[in-house]
């Protein structure tokens, strides 16, 4: 359901349509909140781009990320949530109710705010990655993995997603290296093991990309071993990034307190920031977990704290 905005005050307004969001709509609108949701460009946040989510509470055999996305949307809204498509472009703090602008040029006056905005890839930050971004360079195997079928790619970083994108590869490529700065993988046993298990991947431990060459098209890494100082030509078309994530909070800058790593700081158990009315949940104000199921919980936590403030101002 995509709704157009009304000038009234609303109760309350979540930015953000991971599974944070999606759930602090759940029950936002269950307490008769009536709550609209600004999905912004990728409806769904982050597990959108995933395939199978294995340990989400509830599906045994798993679930496709899209899907498990969409059907939280469709309870949000079967307790009437709206739903937005639109990005927002700043926050009037300095005024109560808070406004929001959007890209549109609509706007939205709101008496609570659910900030629930995830976090975004990280890269390496080497100019030559940047420079064949689109062109080799990835952030996700299931969005692009396909152009590479056949052909020999590598993935650097050795988290969970590291560990995912380079089995997903793996059924898809002819060979896949794995380039992990340290002597072993940070990610999950299981998903470790799996990863090992696979005959076309070879892991390289102790080994950092120091840069990415081709022409038009990649075609290359260079490899430096971090205990000899070696040196390894891989030659790969495609490159995909795995390091991480950095929070979506670019916006809030100098108004919601952030911490040295940019994550929205909250009060202990609570979703309040220092902002009153202004609540943060989800990858976007946890450092620590960053689990789809803790990021469903504390949207669950946002909509109720939203619920007591809302309450006291009656
Ligand atoms: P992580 O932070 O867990 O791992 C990042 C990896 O990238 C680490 O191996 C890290 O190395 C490496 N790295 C970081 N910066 C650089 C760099 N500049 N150069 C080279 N390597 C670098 O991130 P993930 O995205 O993998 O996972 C985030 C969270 O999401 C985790 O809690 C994870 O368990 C979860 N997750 C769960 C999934 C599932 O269960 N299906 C799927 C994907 C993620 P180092 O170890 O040296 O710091």
């Amino acid at each position: 359901m995509q709704n157009t905005i009304s000038n009234d005050i609303e109760k309350c307004v979540i930015i953000g349509s991971g599974p944070a969001g999606y759930t602090a709509a759940v029950y936002a609108s269950r307490a008769n909140l009536f709550p609209v949701i600004i999905e912004g460009l990728q409806p769904g946040g982050q597990l959108t781009t995933t395939t199978e989510v294995e340990n989400f509470p509830g599906y045994k055999d798993g679930v496709d990320g899209n899907q498990m996305m969409m059907d939280l949307k469709s309870q949000a809204e079967r307790f009437g949530a709206r739903s937005l498509t639109r990005i927002v472009q700043k926050i009037d703090f300095d005024n109560y109710p808070y406004k929001i602008y959007l890209d549109n040029g609509d706007n939205l006056i709101t008496q609570s705010i659910i900030l629930a905005t995830g976090a975004t890839a990280k890269y390496l930050g080497l100019d030559s990655e940047t420079k064949y971004k689109g062109a080799g360079v990835s952030a996700c195997a299931i969005c692009d993995g396909f152009f590479y079928k056949g052909l020999d790619v590598a993935v650097v970083g050795g988290g969970d997603t590291a560990a995912e994108e380079a089995l997903f590869l793996s059924n898809l490529c002819n060979k896949v290296y794995m380039i992990i700065r340290k002597d072993y993988m940070r990610a999950s046993k299981t998903m470790a093991d799996r990863v090992v298990e696979k005959e076309n991947i070879e892991i390289l431990y102790n080994y950092s990309t120091k840069e990415l060459y081709g022409d038009d098209l990649l075609k290359g890494v260079l490899l430096n071993n971090t205990k000899t100082n070696e040196e390894l030509d891989l030659r790969v078309e495609g490159f995909f990034v795995a390091i991480g994530h950095s929070p979506n909070s670019e916006f809030l800058e100098d108004v919601i307190e952030l911490d040295e790593n940019n994550y929205v700081k909250t009060l202990e158990d609570s979703t309040c920031t220092n902002m009153p009315g202004v609540f943060a949940c989800g990858d976007l104000a946890d450092p620590i977990y960053r689990q789809a199921v803790t990021a469903a919980g504390t949207g669950c936590m946002a909509a109720m704290d939203a619920e007591k403030y809302l309450a006291k101002l009656m």
